[in-house]
């Protein structure tokens, strides 16, 4: 349980950071919370020689709530995302996600940016930032780009970062009108999704306009449920349109079996999640 010898760098600048991951190239990673990286380093699954500290660069700490979008640096620790009220009134499905993420001692540490780069097909965040539609900056030697959450999630571990870029920040859109909900079966153990399903909402004159659907855990990447969200527009919760949203909610997405979930468990439970997701949203008056 002891990793390989590596260097440790810490940067004072974006700028320079970008430098060290140029100038070491494969052999370095980015650290942040830690808390993927390090127990992959202790069960020698990673081996970098250089760590890059970056938690302490100002240019990825902070959170801004405007009126339109909320902008989260990625250093930002769950634990603070939990506990901001301001991102709680303007969008509830953050505090609320993060809330469910592991324990106290994980949430301190462990950031957005991390999870999202790392894309553990069980984390919690890439369900909530599909959900909302978020914007994931990033920057490298070759120039800075965004990319939509829909767009990051490749495979399993596998995200559309290139060698050499840095998670910046996540710009999520404030949508008028919206309700959301989070519903996780938690491994027992981790706290992980074996399932987690996000669902967002929008109504306008109190009919549901339409949705996302951010699912977790399933599949060996996060994913938008785009067959089910066609099927939300009109919405009340009639029993058979839930129905024939669960049809097809996963149909097209091929479920991970492991020692916890065989694949028939899995969809049971997420069709238990997305039921249960649904159902707090158009249970909810709460729109914002
Ligand atoms: P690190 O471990 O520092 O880094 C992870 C990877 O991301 C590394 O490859 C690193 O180079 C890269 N990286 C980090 N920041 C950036 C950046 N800004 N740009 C580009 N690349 C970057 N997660 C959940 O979602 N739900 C859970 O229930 C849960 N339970 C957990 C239980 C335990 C016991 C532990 C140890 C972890 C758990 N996690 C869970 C994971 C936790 O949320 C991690 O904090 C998170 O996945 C990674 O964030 P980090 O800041 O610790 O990243």
């Amino acid at each position: 349980m002891t990793p390989s010898a590596f260097d440790y760098v810490r940067p004072a600048s974006l700028s320079e950071a970008i430098t060290a991951l140029a100038r070491h190239g494969d052999t370095a990673r980015l650290l942040a919370g830690g808390h993927s990286l390090l127990p992959m380093m202790k069960l020698r699954i990673a081996a970098p020689e250089v760590l890059i500290d970056i938690n302490e660069l100002s240019e990825l700490r902070g959170v801004s709530v405007g009126k339109s979008e909320v902008v989260i640096g990625a250093a930002t620790t769950h634990a603070a995302l939990e506990h901001h009220t301001e991102v709680a009134a303007a969008l509830p499905l953050i505090p609320a996600v993060a809330h469910q993420i592991a324990d106290a001692t994980v949430r301190n540490r462990g950031t957005i940016g991390g999870s999202l780069a790392h894309a553990d097909p069980s984390a919690d965040w890439p369900a909530a930032m599909l959900a909302l539609d978020a914007v994931i900056d990033v920057t490298g030697a070759r120039g800075s780009r965004s990319i939509a959450a829909r767009d990051f999630f490749k495979g399993l571990f596998e995200t559309d970062l290139q060698p050499g870029e840095v998670i910046v920040a996540i710009r999520v859109p404030v949508v008028a009108g919206s309700r959301t909900a989070y519903r996780k079966f938690r491994h027992p153990a981790s706290g992980y999704a074996v399932v987690g399903v996000a669902v967002r909402l929008t109504f306008e004159r109190g009919r549901c306009s339409g949705g996302r659907i951010g699912v977790t855990g399933f599949a060996d990447h996060a994913f938008r449920a785009e067959r089910a969200e066609a099927l939300l527009a009109g919405h009340a919760g009639q029993a058979d349109r839930t129905e024939r949203l669960l049809d097809v909610a996963f149909a097209d997405a091929a479920p991970l079996e492991d020692r916890f979930a065989d694949a028939e468990y899995r969809l049971q439970l997420a069709r238990t999640m997305l039921r249960r997701a649904l159902a707090d949203v158009l249970s909810s008056d709460k729109t914002r």
